[in-house]
């Protein structure tokens, strides 16, 4: 049984908690793009957790935790990440945390050529985390990259690392006016954390071909939601990688599988983190409102977020992307200060009333056409089943449904992890 679960919009839905939830019924969660860019929140008995890299099954001890061949791993991060969890009482052996032979290495000279490029940008910078993504992802595309399973041949690794520092020097030193970057710092960077990591390494994809086998419900996850796919998203606000649903086969190194289910995780209002189009942003005191209510600062930078009300447009077509079968809510907790409650139901774009997501400069230009809906303005975190959510709330939630086109069955109302409702499928 394979699911995907996925982000709807721009990314930062609430997800992480949702897997957490979720992947109490399965046995495997693949993590099958991206790096450390970006963070997800999860919270339990433990603690308070932020995970760049490490799947969310993590935290539960029966789980195990595939990073696959689509990811780019940081391992100075990586192992940071692992010594965090230990510290605070999370077991990670190779046994609950397996890393893809394919996995490509962000080194730390695709940290420097991130930050080097975004300052070159100025003004005109992609809001880049820095943390080496897109040089990391360009370099798997030109064929210059080290992957974990390099780690295991040292004398080939070194060649190839000859090889590939030279290269990047002309970048670094000719084309940005930087110091060289230095092959034996690179190579003890390599060796300090590749030591450390070598026992999680494997061939992931034979390890879930056998779990599939033995009859394991797998779970996939990304991060960063639909529209920040390479291919389908809001380029080149995007990410570096395909972060939808129908790559995870190919991204955790099964391709000839098929997903059973994907479930997407939506947010009853929108946040952005970065630059681009962001059709339904607040401004002033009205998003100071909003991302105060939602807690909206970057979970790995600590940014504070662009927010706005729930974009039916975007999300729309963030469902069809995902080829969502089933949604969650989240934070629906967040929007009871509201007196009324702003839904982009449509774009204007240069007069013209469109429904469908418009790309590049048509979307640059789309401005929001709202319509309100009654706030409930109670707190509704203790509610567990959706007759107890008042009546403004359930119209809400109905309406959302009918214009994304996708059931919603599970309803996020608080951080915590019980704080949710399940819903009835209509
Ligand atoms: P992710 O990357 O999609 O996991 O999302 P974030 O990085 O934004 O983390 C989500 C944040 O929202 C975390 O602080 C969660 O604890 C919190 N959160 C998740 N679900 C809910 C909810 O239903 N209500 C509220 N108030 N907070 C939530
Ligand atoms: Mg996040």
């Amino acid at each position: 049984m394979l699911t995907a679960i996925v982000g709807i919009s721009w990314g930062d839905e609430g997800w992480g908690r949702m897997v957490d939830l979720i992947s109490r019924d399965y046995d495997v969660v693949v993590r099958y793009q991206g790096g450390n860019n970006a963070g997800h929140t999860v919270i339990n008995h433990l603690g308070k957790f932020i995970l760049n890299l490490i799947p969310s099954g993590i935290l539960r001890p029966e789980v195990v935790n595939v990073m696959g061949n689509g990811m780019v791993i940081d391992m100075k991060h990586l192992v940071g990440e692992i010594e965090k969890l230990t510290a605070a009482g999370v077991k990670i052996t190779p046994d609950n945390l397996k890393i893809s032979d394919r996995a490509v290495i962000c080194m730390p000279y695709h940290v420097l050529q991130d930050c080097l490029e975004e300052d070159r940008l100025g003004d005109a910078k992609y809001g880049s985390t820095r943390r080496g993504i897109a040089p990391v992802y360009g370099d798997k595309y030109l064929k210059k990259v080290i992957t974990m399973g390099d780690l295991f041949f040292p004398e080939a690794l070194r060649k190839r690392m000859e090889g590939i520092v030279e290269w990047k020097n002309l970048f670094i030193e000719k084309a940005y006016g930087n110091a060289k970057i230095d092959l034996e710092e690179e190579m003890a960077w390599l060796q300090k954390y590749g030591d450390i990591l070598k026992p999680f390494v494997c061939d992931t994809g034979l390890y879930l071909e056998d779990a599939l086998a033995h009859g394991k419900k797998i779970i996939f996850e990304a991060q960063l939601g639909a529209l920040r796919d390479i291919d389908f998203g809001i380029n080149p606000y995007t990410s570096s990688s395909n972060t939808i649903a129908a790559y995870a086969p190919i991204g955790a190194g099964i391709p000839r599988h098929k997903l059973d289910k994907v479930f997407g995780i939506m947010k009853a209002f929108s946040s952005c983190v970065g630059e681009g189009p962001f059709t339904v942003e607040m401004f002033g005191d009205e998003a100071k409102a909003l991302r105060d209510a939602g807690a909206e600062y970057g979970a790995a930078t600590g940014r504070p977020r662009r927010v706005g009300a729930f974009d039916a447009v975007a999300s729309r077509y963030g469902v069809r992307m995902q080829g969502a079968d089933e949604l969650a809510l989240t934070k629906l907790d967040v929007l009871s200060y509201m007196d009324k409650i702003p839904v982009c139901v449509a774009y204007d774009v240069n007069g013209e009333r469109v429904e469908d997501f418009p790309r590049g400069e048509r979307l640059r230009v789309a401005k929001p056409i709202f319509e309100y809906f009654d706030g409930w303005k109670c707190d509704i975190g203790k509610c567990r089943t959706e007759e107890e959510l008042p009546k403004q709330a359930r119209a809400y939630i109905a309406a959302i449904e009918k214009m994304v086109g996708c059931p919603i069955t599970y309803v996020s109302v608080g951080a915590e992890r019980d704080e949710y409702i399940v819903r009835k499928a209509r």
